[in-house]
């Protein structure tokens, strides 16, 4: 028979052989850990059938790490039950981003001093190079199994599965219940690089009303040394935790009197503003106007948006006598009444870019909330921009050029984007998603975009692009959306007078660039490590007299920069100077002008940037330029 290798080859085989035969001929045995067949992942001793599409995976391929990580769950499973609890009741163990982990029922409440001995037990299992036999059994053989053995929430599982057959996994002694894929057997595990994380409660089926489980959290990587570098890559994220950083440099107050909300206090406020002021400026070039719509809105146009029928749950509903109106989580409508004022429009009008920084409110569970990265309350970097279908692709250009220039002032260069397609809750019929998906597929394609596609995550009236952003520690951050609507015009009936002189009706583009911008300046606490470049600072410039006698001069350089435009802060404390770079240091504040009698005598100032051991020297009448080049610098890395 024959089979068809990745890049389309054609491979000549024996009958009944599998994957791993096919790896062998094609001398990569000692790397296949995994394949795919016909485009789904299983594992490599799966026999092949006539014309099978095979492409074996190394760990290289994000899905071996996947299938590594849910093989080394199925190890943790097996050394808990031979170290700990043999009675242990088990409930799932897959694999989740950067690692695993099992929930199950045991008798002891495990704690994280616990870990290392079910680690040791996990590296002898590993060494036995124990194979992962799958085998296909009836569902009634599988209950009776699984019964006898106390198995509840496996024998639940089951009883859900719709088929005649399930299939288990062997591993030594022990048998799960498992879909797989596994790798081959443990020899493919890195015993060096497994390492248990943490112990945390789970509901069975996350539902409060089920059983409380003990979830134990893992991670393996293909050596030892990444998962070193992943572990120094969590402390690190730990010491910038913007929740930490964000209380400490007096950017923001989280209350319990209102959840999911924040109080902006002055350092956060000020670098909220900026990054307002600076996305205004961006757009503008790119003829976007600014408007602002009302919070609370009636029921009625929810109803007409769709909103009411695919979003309520999200949504606050505030209800009077005789009137229910719910607070925007979404602009989009109060755009499109926008649209609807002034002159009937024509093509000449397009594209209209309407964008606004729209407070939104969305009712999001209080398990949910993070920081100021998952909020209740919010201020999306909004536009929608009314086109005809003609003009999305050069739109698509358009913003993709904005989002950018606006990423890369922030430092973010290395940007992955999603291509998200027709949801299962969605409005609009099938005819209106197949062109929307297609022009936002052209569009991405005559962008030169390179994505990856993400199924059924679209918006309920469109398919979507998001992009993500890398951060220096490496980890993924999505904040823009671009998503194309033909749905939300047609349900509010609104249109433009065309070349032909009849009436249609316009395509809208719903775009974020940073998102949230709470979530946003969370993102840049955590990427700055709290050191807002310059121009971005709260504060950017102290000057700090070294002695009573320097106090005067150093309020008159004060007062000078103030002027000038840069946030200043005069710092005249009777203190040592060591003591006072210190503290304003921990504040990150990027430059300290020291002001002492030699600077007064020459007329001169002393700066120190954050971060440096050195001392400047600035002649008085150069100072304006010397922080203008710095501002200008500070703007692009
Ligand atoms: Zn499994
Ligand atoms: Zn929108």
């Amino acid at each position: 028979m024959i089979v068809y290798l990745k890049g389309g080859e054609e491979l000549e085989i024996a009958n009944g052989s599998s994957a791993y035969d096919v790896a062998c001929k094609i001398g990569i045995q000692k790397k296949a850990v995994a394949t795919k067949i016909n485009g789904t992942t299983t594992d490599l001793n799966t026999t092949l059938t006539d014309k099978d599409t095979v492409t074996l995976l190394t760990y290289q391929d994000a899905e071996a790490l996947e299938v590594l990580r849910h093989s080394t769950a199925h190890v943790m499973a097996k050394a808990i039950l031979d170290c700990i609890d043999k009675d242990a009741k088990l409930a799932i163990g897959p694999a989740i981003e950067n690692g695993f982990y099992y929930d199950m029922m045991l008798s002891k409440t495990l704690t994280t001093e616990d870990l290392p001995k079910i680690e040791a037990k996990m590296k002898e299992i590993v060494k036995q190079d124990l194979q992962f036999e799958k085998a296909s059994i009836s569902k009634a053989e599988a209950l009776e199994y699984f019964k006898s053995r106390g198995q509840k929430y496996k024998v639940e599982l089951i009883e859900g599965i719709d088929a005649e057959t399930v299939s288990i996994y062997k591993l030594g002694d022990f048998v799960d219940l498992c879909r797989g894929p596994h790798v081959p057997s443990t020899r493919y595990i890195p015993a060096e690089a497994i390492k248990l994380t943490s112990v945390a409660g789970a509901y069975w089926r996350g539902d409060s009303k089920n059983d409380m489980l003990q979830r134990i959290y893992g991670t393996v990587f293909t050596t030892k040394k990444e998962t070193e570098a992943y572990f120094r890559m969590l402390e690190e994220a730990q010491a910038r935790d913007h929740r930490k950083l964000g209380v400490e440099l007096g950017i923001f107050h989280l209350d319990e009197v209102a959840p999911g909300n924040v109080f902006w206090l002055k350092n956060g406020t000020i670098i909220f503003n900026l990054i307002k002021e600076y996305i205004t400026k961006v757009i503008r070039k790119h003829n976007y106007f600014v408007v602002q719509t009302p919070q609370l809105m009636n029921k009625s146009l929810w109803e007409t948006s769709g909103h009411w029928a695919k979003f309520k749950e999200n949504m606050f509903i505030v209800e009077d006598d005789e009137t229910t109106m719910a607070i925007k989580p979404m602009n989009c409508p109060g755009h499109i009444i926008c649209y609807q004022t002034g002159a009937v429009k024509s093509y000449r009008d397009m594209p209209i870019r309407m964008a606004e920084f729209g407070l939104c409110h969305r009712n999001e569970s209080s398990g949910s909330l993070h920081g100021v990265m998952r909020l209740r309350a919010f201020m999306q970097d909004d536009a929608h921009v009314f086109c005809t279908p003609e003009q999305i692709v050069s739109e698509t250009i358009d913003i993709c050029s904005i989002l950018k220039e606006i990423y890369a002032t922030f430092g973010f260069t290395d940007i992955k984007v999603k291509f998200s397609d027709r949801p299962e809750k969605r409005v609009g019929s099938d005819e209106v998603w197949d062109l929307a998906e297609k022009s936002l597929t052209d569009a991405a394609n005559q962008a030169g975009l390179n994505y990856t596609l993400n199924k059924g995550e679209g918006a309920f009236y469109g398919p979507k692009l998001e992009f993500v952003l890398k951060d220096c520690l490496g980890r993924d951050w999505q904040c823009g959306t671009l998503q194309v609507d033909f749905n939300l015009p047609q349900r509010f009936g609104i249109h433009y007078i065309d070349k032909d002189s009849e009436r249609k009706t316009p395509v809208m583009i719903h775009r974020a660039i940073v998102g949230s911008i709470e979530r946003f300046i969370g993102i840049l606490i955590e990427h700055y490590a709290g050191k807002f470049p310059f121009w971005l600072a709260p504060t950017q410039i102290v000057v700090a007299s070294v002695t009573d006698e320097s106090a005067e001069y150093a309020q008159k350089i004060a007062n000078f920069l103030d002027e000038t435009g840069y946030r200043v802060e005069l710092d005249t404390a009777n203190e040592k100077i060591n003591y006072k770079i210190r503290q304003h240091s921990l504040m990150k504040v990027p430059a300290i002008v020291i002001i002492g009698s030699k600077e007064v005598m020459e007329k001169n100032i002393s700066v120190r940037m954050l971060g440096s051991d050195k001392t400047e020297t600035i002649p008085m009448d150069k100072m304006t330029e010397y922080f203008k080049e710095i501002e200008c610098k500070s703007h692009t890395n």
